[in-house]
């Protein structure tokens, strides 16, 4: 690869060790982690030295390895590389806008790993069958699920090497959570014949616990003295007044089973409900802030399309951005911010950080 023969770029979230010492020539150390292939095998697959070296380099490089001197290797390190059809000539169904009825999913489409070519094959499959059945095409929305980040990225985005999906891609991560897929996909998922009527009669039983839950939380009071002993056992602070069950709980230290446990009242009426729902009740008061402000920045962040960033711009002062960010905002030179927002791999923080040097 550094002789020039092979051109692409190799992919970024498994670089070779020769790519790592090129690029982090600072660091000092690097670490390996020897991972046994199998319960009946001696082959041992060496984590963090993938390369293309010639295979003598990469012996030699092996054996100066403290306790890899006596190694014996089965096959040498490799290099691969990658070649795609540019995303961005499909539609948001997969389906190629040249050539109808055919859907591309997977690597084809620049992405790399194993659940990024699961979903869209998921999601090519899909909307094939509609296609064919002459139904609506199926579209997650960026607010609604990871596999909607990632296609949206790719089709609007397009990509220049391949593309991994990072919840730092996503601007609701507040809201896409492992603990709500059930509630944000199951219904959708049953009326394409996918998830079973069982299924989507739990995901509403766990809806309707959520909200009663809520309501009870919401409208419980808690006096001073009922919380006194369950709050100096744990060092907090009393309450100087009643309280509802849904305040106390935004405490930093507290969540919802010590309330349970120390308030047999509350207890009372939140026994007869499943612990997913009372989890999931928990989370969404827990994190009703931060939702809502999330909200509100992705809201700021749409509105970026008319800040200009000056030319001569000095990205090297902003020691907090991502490598990759860095490389690119430097390299495509964006000349607002809403650009810098639609560079593949530029996540959202990136963009904060950018806002506030500019001083917004
Ligand atoms: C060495 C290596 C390590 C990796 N490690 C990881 C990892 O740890 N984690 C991870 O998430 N991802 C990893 N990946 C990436 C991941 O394997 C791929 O991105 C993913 O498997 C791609 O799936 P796909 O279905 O799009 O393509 P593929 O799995 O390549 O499937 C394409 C299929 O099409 C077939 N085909 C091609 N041409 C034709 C034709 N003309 N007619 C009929 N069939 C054809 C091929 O034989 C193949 O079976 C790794 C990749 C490599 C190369």
């Amino acid at each position: 690869m550094f002789a020039g023969r092979i051109d692409g770029i190799g992919p970024r979230y498994c670089p070779s060790i020769e790519d790592k010492l090129n690029r982090f020539a600072d660091k000092e150390r690097h670490q390996l982690f020897i991972e046994p292939e199998g319960w009946h095998t001696v082959e041992i697959y060496v984590n963090g030295f993938s390369t293309s070296l010639p295979e003598e380099i990469q012996y030699e490089a092996l054996r100066n390895i403290p306790g890899f001197a006596h190694f014996k290797a089965f096959r040498p390190g490799y290099a691969i590389e990658y070649d795609y059809f540019p995303p961005t000539q499909l539609s948001h169904t997969l389906e190629t806008k040249i050539i109808k009825n055919l859907f591309l999913a997977g690597q084809i489409n620049g992405t790399t790993g194993y659940e990024e070519a699961a979903c869209q094959g998921l999601m090519a499959g899909i909307n094939a069958h509609q296609n064919i059945n002459f139904l609506e095409p199926v579209i997650l929305d960026r607010s609604e699920a990871y596999i909607g980040v990632l296609i949206d990225d790719l089709i609007s985005k397009g990509t220049e090497e391949p593309y991994r999906m990072f919840t730092s891609r996503a601007e609701f991560r507040t809201l896409l959570r492992q603990d709500n897929a059930d509630i944000r996909l199951t219904e959708k998922s049953f009326h394409l014949g996918l998830a079973s009527a069982a299924r989507l009669e739990a995901v509403n039983r766990k809806k309707m616990e959520v909200t009663k839950i809520t309501r009870i939380l919401q409208e419980t009071s808690i006096d001073p003295t009922e919380a006194e002993q369950m709050l100096s056992e744990k060092k907090m602070s009393p309450l100087i007044q009643k309280q509802k069950a849904a305040a106390l709980l935004l405490r930093p230290n507290i969540d919802l089973s010590m309330i349970r446990e120390g308030i047999p009242a509350l207890e009372e009426k939140l026994r007869e409900f499943a612990p997913h729902s009372l989890e999931q009740a928990e989370i969404q008061l827990k994190y009703e802030v931060y939702i809502k402000k999330e909200k509100e920045l992705v809201q700021r962040i749409s509105q970026l399309e008319q800040l200009s960033i000056p030319e001569t711009f000095d990205y090297d002062r902003l020691t907090a951005l991502s490598m990759e960010a860095l490389i690119k905002f430097k390299k495509i030179k964006p000349r607002t911010l809403g650009q810098a927002s639609r560079i593949s791999g530029v996540n959202p923080t990136d963009i904060q950080i950018l806002m506030v040097y500019m001083g917004r």
